[in-house]
C-alpha cells in the first residue's frame, strides 16, 4: 500500500484535502504541522535548544510556545527562519518516515500532509506525490480570514517553492479554487487510483 505525499502552499487546502483523502483510503495520517506544534509545546530539548540559541521570548514565562512571537520573529529575520527549521525538520521527518516505515510493514496506506515537501528534498520517500494548488487570490482569502495579516503571508508565500512550480513537480495536482465538494469528488477519485497497484 502506498506512502502518498500531499503539499501545496499555505492555505492552499492541503490539510482539509489530505484529510478527505485519508479517509476514502482508510489510511493513516500524518500532518507535518501538527509534528512541529506538537513538538514546540511538549519537547523539552526542542524548548531548550530555541531559548537558548535563538530567542528566549519565544516560550512565555510559564513554558507555553508563544506562536505569534516566533511568527513575528522568523518574519523580520530569516536566519533565525532557518535555525529554527534546522531544529523542527530532521525531528519531525524522523517522525513520519518511522510511521512509514511501519505503514509499509503492515501494508497500510499512510497520507503524508507536508508543506515543505519539495523545500525539503523528501520526494523520494513517497510513492505518490499530490498537490493541491489554488489561485494566489484565493490563497490570500483563505490566510486573511485566519487573520493572518497581508503582508505575512505574502512573505511566506515567497519563501516557499511557487505553487505553480509544485503543480509540476508533483505526479497528481488537485485543483482547490471550488467548492468543498469539488475538492472531496477530487479525493475520491484520487483514492480510487490509489487504491489499485502503482505501477
Ligand atoms: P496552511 O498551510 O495554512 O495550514 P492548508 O493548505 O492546510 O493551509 P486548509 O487548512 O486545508 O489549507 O484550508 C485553509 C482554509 O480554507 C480552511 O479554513 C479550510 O476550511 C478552507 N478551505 C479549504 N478548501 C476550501 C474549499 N474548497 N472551499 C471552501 N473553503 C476551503
Amino acid at each position: 500500500m502506498a506512502v502518498i505525499g500531499v503539499t501545496g502552499g499555505i492555505g492552499s487546502g492541503k490539510s482539509t484535502f489530505s484529510k478527505m483523502l485519508a479517509d476514502h483510503l482508510s489510511a493513516r495520517l500524518f500532518d507535518a504541522d501538527s509534528a512541529a506544534r506538537e513538538l514546540l509545546e511538549s519537547d523539552p530539548a526542542v524548548r531548550e535548544k530555541i531559548t537558548a540559541e535563538l530567542f528566549a521570548e519565544a516560550y512565555t514565562p510559564d513554558g507555553k510556545p508563544d506562536r505569534a512571537a516566533i511568527r513575528r520573529l522568523v518574519f523580520q529575520d530569516p536566519a533565525a527562519k532557518a535555525r529554527l527549521e534546522s531544529i523542527l525538520h530532521p525531528r519531525i521527518r524522523e517522525r513520519w518516515t518511522q510511521l512509514a516505515a511501519e505503514c509499509r510493514q503492515n501494508a497500510t496506506p499512510l497520507v503524508v500532509e507536508i508543506p515543505l515537501l519539495f523545500e525539503t528534498g523528501a520526494e523520494r520517500f513517497f510513492d505518490r506525490i499530490a498537490t493541491v494548488a489554488c489561485s494566489h487570490e484565493t490563497q490570500l482569502a483563505r490566510t486573511a480570514a485566519r487573520s493572518l495579516p497581508r503582508d505575512e503571508a505574502e512573505s511566506i508565500i515567497r519563501s516557499q517553492i511557487p505553487l505553480e512550480r509544485k503543480t509540476t513537480l508533483a505526479y497528481f495536482v488537485v485543483w482547490n479554487d471550488g467548492s468543498l465538494t469539488n475538492l472531496e469528488n477530487q479525493a475520491s477519485e484520487l483514492a480510487k487510483i490509489l487504491q489499485k497497484p502503482l505501477s
